[in-house]
């Protein structure tokens, strides 16, 4: 595996490899999640480019980009072992040198959800992913279900503008008890992280309840939400999986999105609710 900082770097890595080239954009502190889209990635792809870049774009005033994890030598074993080629970690100048001054806006599917409570988190999203994008130009690239709204943006941003590559979104990867991984858990105390499970278990009612036969949409959320179990959630919606639109009805693939604050973490978790 090479480590390179620069785009130029990247380039002449790039030309050195062959064939198709994955993309799995990362933030680092690499758990199980991360490592399945690598693992994706090597499956279908001859190179596979991972780029660990923690955006201050996608930070919104007063949220962690202080204190989020970082690790880059533990980031760059698992890498490797995960069978990247081209690792991608360049410092921020090289990302937004100065004088830097556009910004990538998707309307509509960044709004309403973890739009409205972290402003301009989007548009960094849309903003470092078309740059990704432009400096990598890979074939395919792998996005976590974990960030549903995330992944929507993605694919409207590449609809919209017709850039020249597919988007691979895999399911979220969980803990045994159900807990979605995500670098954040690591800010969560012993007591935060039982707290914790109130996400998945909302997730978990929500569908016992569809099974059961239930479409409509405020007795699908009121099940959630009782499930939650004293957390108190800054949303928890149901939107259509495939545009963000909001439902009253479960029907079709039906999007339950939550997110909370538990401790000084800020969790989000959804599950696609299947109902024909
Ligand atoms: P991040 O480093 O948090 O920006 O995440 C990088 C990629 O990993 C994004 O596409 C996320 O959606 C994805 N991801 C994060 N957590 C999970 C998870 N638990 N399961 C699957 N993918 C994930």
């Amino acid at each position: 595996m090479k480590t390179v900082r620069t785009v130029a770097e990247l380039r002449a890595a790039l030309r050195e490899g062959q064939g198709t080239v994955g993309l799995v954009p990362t933030m680092g502190a690499l758990h199980d999640g991360h490592l399945s889209l690598l693992r994706s990635a090597r499956q279908d792809c001859d190179t596979v480019v991972m780029s660990l870049f923690v955006n201050p774009a996608q930070f919104a005033a007063g949220e962690d980009i202080e204190s989020y994890p970082r690790d880059e030598e533990r980031d760059t074993r698992l890498a490797e072992e995960a069978g990247v080629d081209i690792l991608f970690a360049p410092p921020l100048e090289e990302v937004y040198p100065p004088g830097f001054s556009t910004r990538v806006q998707v309307g509509g599917v960044s709004e309403g959800l973890c739009g409205d409570h972290r402003p301009g988190h989007f548009d960094g999203v849309a903003t470092v992913v078309t740059k990704l994008f432009n400096m990598v130009r890979p074939d395919v690239a792998y996005f976590g279900q974990k960030d549903a709204q995330q992944a929507v943006v993605v694919r409207r941003l590449v609809r919209d503008l017709d850039m020249p590559v597919q988007i691979e979104v895999r399911p979220t990867v969980r803990e045994p008890d159900g807990l979605a991984m995500s670098s954040r858990n690591a800010y969560l105390s012993p007591e935060d992280r039982r707290r914790a499970l109130g996400l998945s278990r909302a997730l978990r009612a929500a569908e016992e309840a569809v099974a059961a036969g239930e479409r409509d949409a405020a007795a699908v959320l009121a099940a959630a939400r009782l499930a939650l179990d004293g957390l108190e959630p800054e949303y928890l919606e149901l939107r259509s999986a495939e545009d963000l639109s909001p439902v009253e009805r479960v029907n079709g693939s039906t999007l339950l999105a939550v997110a909370a604050k538990v401790g000084r973490a800020r969790l989000i978790d959804n599950v696609v609710l299947e109902a024909r």
